[in-house]
This record gives C-alpha cells, structure tokens and sequence, in this order.
C-alpha cells in the first residue's frame, strides 16, 4: 500500500479533540469505523504504511462507558496490549510512560487510559465523529457523519465492536430498562446499593458485575442455567511449567489446552470446516469466571441449573418464576447473557450494503484479509471470529488483524 494515498494528513485542517474540519471532499484511502482497540491498532499500521487513512469514533468508549466501573481485564498482562507495528506502544510502555506500578490483572481504568494513550499515535488520522452511514460510491463508499458531512473513502473498515449485539432473553422483555439492565449498561454499580438484584449469567461479565454489585453493598443472587461455573485457569500450574506450558498455551491465553495453541493461528483457523471451527470457537469462549473471582462470590447466593420462566413487575419491584417453581423478589436483574454477532444491528450499514453481504448467521463471510462479498468493505473484531476464530473476540487478536488487514486491503486494490 506504500505511496499509495490519494491525500495526506495535509488535507486535514484541525487537528482538535473533536477533529472536525476535513475539507468537504475529503477522499480518503481507508476509513475505519470504530476507535476501539481494534480500530486504533488497525489505524496505526496504516498510517505506518503511509495510507491516507481516518479512525473514525472516540477512543476506547466501549471499556469507558459500558463496562462496569472497577473491573478487572479477564486477559493476563500478555495478551493485552494494542498492537503497532514496533511493538513499542504497548501497555508496558505506557506504565513506564506515565509511571504507574504494573499491576495484575489490569484495572479497567488502567486499560481505557492506556488506549487513549495509544491513540497518539493516530495524529490527526483520528476523527471522534461517529459514522451513521455507509453507502456505496461508484467503486468506494460515502460515509456520512453525525454532523451530516459526508466522506469519501476506498476502503471501509468496520472495527465497530459488539456493543449493538447484545442479548436480551424474551422472558424480560416486559421489564422496564431500569429494572432489567444488560451488564453493558451496568457502568455505575453504586445504583445497586440496598438492593436485591439477581444476575442472570454465568460468564465473566455476569460473574465480575455480582461481586461489583455485592461490593457497592446489595443483596446479590447469581441464576444460571448450567449446572455448575466454570473458572478459567483451572490448571494454573500448568502455565508454569515451561516450557512444556508454552506447547500447550499460546501467550494469548485464549481457550484451553491444545486449543489453545491452534486458535493462536486465525489463517489456520480458517480452513477448518466451519462445524468444527464452531465447535472449537464456542469451546474457547464457554460461559467461565477469572480464577480471582470465587474469593469475591462468597457472600453471593449462587444457584446453578435453574433458568428464569417468566419475570413480572408489581410496582417497583420484580418477581421472578424460576422454572422449578420457586419465586424471588427482587428491585434489579443484570443481564449478564451476553451477544449475539448480527451485522445488520449496526445501524450505520443501510439495509442495501447489508443484502449484498454474505453472512454466516449473522457474521460476515469473511476471505482473507477480513475480506467481505463486498469489495472494499472490510471487518475486524468479533465479526471476524466466526470466520478466524476466538482469538478476534479478544484483544490479542489486534496483532494478526492489523497485519492481515494490511495484506487484505493490498489484495483488495
Ligand atoms: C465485560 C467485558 C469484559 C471484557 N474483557 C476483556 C478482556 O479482559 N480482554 C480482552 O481481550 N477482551 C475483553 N472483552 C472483549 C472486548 O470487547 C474486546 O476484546 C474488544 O473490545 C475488542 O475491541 P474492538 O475494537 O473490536 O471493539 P470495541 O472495544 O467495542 O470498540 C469498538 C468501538 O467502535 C465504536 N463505534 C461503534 N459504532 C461506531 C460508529 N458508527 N462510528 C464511530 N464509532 C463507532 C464504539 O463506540 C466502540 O468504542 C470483554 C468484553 C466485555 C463485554
């Protein structure tokens, strides 16, 4: 891609927080959408390469306002950096840089102060405007700002996150927002404070946002339908056993033994068949809590093997049937029931673009280089890990996306 671009950074002209003020006809190389660590890492390979390139969205504002305050990276130290091409920027770097004690796990605020660190590097090449739509253009696209400008671009890459994925079972569907919220909205726990809440879930979110509502001093019960949690790091001994653990773990830490080391591979992931590749997929990412989560739950009433059959209000207040016929009564349910990868849920892809992309339930049908059915249009993340697998629902996986977004987007010209 080097010499590539149609402008420069010359083109912009205000480099202020909000970034507003590219000429009108701004035709860009590649937009990409989204500043979370995936856009950022991916943005910054670009602009190494010298595209003519915007970031579009505020850095890292899904782990600042969605995830709940005072929690805790479930990915070890390792595997937690955002990826430039150096590898200079890392979060070891960043705590040098602004003289803060490493710390394990990794504070949320560390993290989100981290990526806005990181996005530096970005320069003028990131413009926190959000995208509300992308359409075709001749051979690129037009993307049309929350101001209403519009931007041209070549190449979209859609680095927009989970957030629109979200799960909300039908049973609470007739729960007013305050009394069901989805860990996604749970940010301030201190609301929780004196009351009965139930935490439906039995994943990391659902597990970490109990002991942080049990923590700002509520009554807290954990339902989930499985029989008993999982906790991740069962065999920590095994991690430290080098180097036979380094044969069995890849240092992004994603999934468990063996499959491990495979999903550390996305290319190789990629050409297995889908049904296995599912398989291996939800097995890495199964319902599981950090192993410095039990500590922090036993003060938290957990009841395994039961599910919610129908949730009612009177007033306030919520009863909730559990399919065994018992009842509770509480003021709060937290949705810890995860999401569901659907693309046309983001609302900046018209109904139009989203038709002529082929899906696999939901997820975009990715060729290499993250690849979609429509030329130009690229996606990384979650959205690609139907595709290559678990590692790019994590932040490990910025590495191998950046790199191979770049062969992709050479491959697309
Ligand atoms: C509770 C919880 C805990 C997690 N813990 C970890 C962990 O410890 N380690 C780990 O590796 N992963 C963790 N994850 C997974 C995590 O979501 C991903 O690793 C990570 O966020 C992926 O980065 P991303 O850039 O793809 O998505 P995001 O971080 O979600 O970034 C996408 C960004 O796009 C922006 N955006 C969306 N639409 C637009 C638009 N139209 N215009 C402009 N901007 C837009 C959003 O505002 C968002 O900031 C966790 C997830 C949850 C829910």
């Amino acid at each position: 891609m080097e010499g590539a671009s149609i402008v420069t950074a010359n083109n912009v002209l205000v480099d202020s927080a909000q970034n507003i003020g590219r000429t009108p006809s701004t035709q860009l190389d590649v937009a990409v959408i989204g500043a979370g660590p995936y856009g950022l890492s991916a943005g910054v390979h670009l602009r190494a390469k010298g595209v003519a390139l915007c970031v579009f969205g505020e850095p890292m504002e899904f782990w600042a306002n969605k995830m709940p305050a005072g929690m805790l990276l479930r990915s070890p130290r390792v595997a937690s950096s955002l990826s430039d091409p150096d590898k200079a920027f890392t979060l070891e770097a960043y705590e040098a840089a602004a003289k803060r004690e490493p710390c394990a796990p990794v504070p949320l605020d560390t993290f989100v102060e981290y990526g806005r660190w990181f996005r530096h590097q970005l320069g003028s090449d990131l413009d926190q405007r959000t995208v509300l739509r992308v359409d075709r253009n001749g051979s690129g696209f037009r993307l049309t700002l929350q101001d209403g400008e519009e931007i041209r671009a070549k190449y979209v890459v859609v680095a927009a996150g989970i957030g629109p994925f979200r799960k909300k079972p039908a049973v609470f569907q007739n729960l007013s927002p305050q009394q069901a919220i989805h860990c996604y909205e749970g940010r301030d726990v201190r609301r929780f404070a004196g009351k009965r809440v139930a935490v439906i879930g039995g994943g990391q979110s659902a597990l970490e946002s109990a002991a942080l509502i049990q923590e700002a001093g509520a009554q807290v019960e954990i339902i989930v339908r499985q029989d008993h949690l999982n906790w991740i790091g069962q065999h920590s001994w095994l991690h430290h056993m080098e180097p036979i653990s380094s044969m069995l773990y890849s240092s992004h830490d994603v999934g468990p033994l063996g499959i491990s080391r495979l999903v550390a591979y996305p290319n190789l992931v990629s050409l297995i068949p889908l049904k296995l590749r599912d398989r291996i997929r939800t097995r890495a990412v199964r319902p599981a809590g950090s192993r410095w989560l039990p500590a922090r739950l036993t003060a938290v009433k957990i009841t395994t093997s039961r599910s919610v059959s129908q949730a009612t209000t009177s007033g306030d207040a919520v009863t909730l049937k559990l399919d065994d016929g018992s009842e509770r009564q509480v003021d709060h349910v937290v949705l810890g029931t995860g999401y569901r990868v659907d693309i046309s849920k983001y609302e900046f892809l018209p109904e139009e673009l989203t038709r002529e992309i082929k899906l696999l339930d939901g997820y975009p049908k990715l060729a290499s280089g993250f690849r979609s059915s429509v030329p130009g249009l690229y996606f990384i993340g979650a959205t690609a890990a139907r595709s290559f697998g678990p590692l790019l629902y994590f932040v490990a996986g910025t590495e191998f996306a950046s790199r191979e977004l770049i062969s992709g987007l050479s491959r697309g010209r």
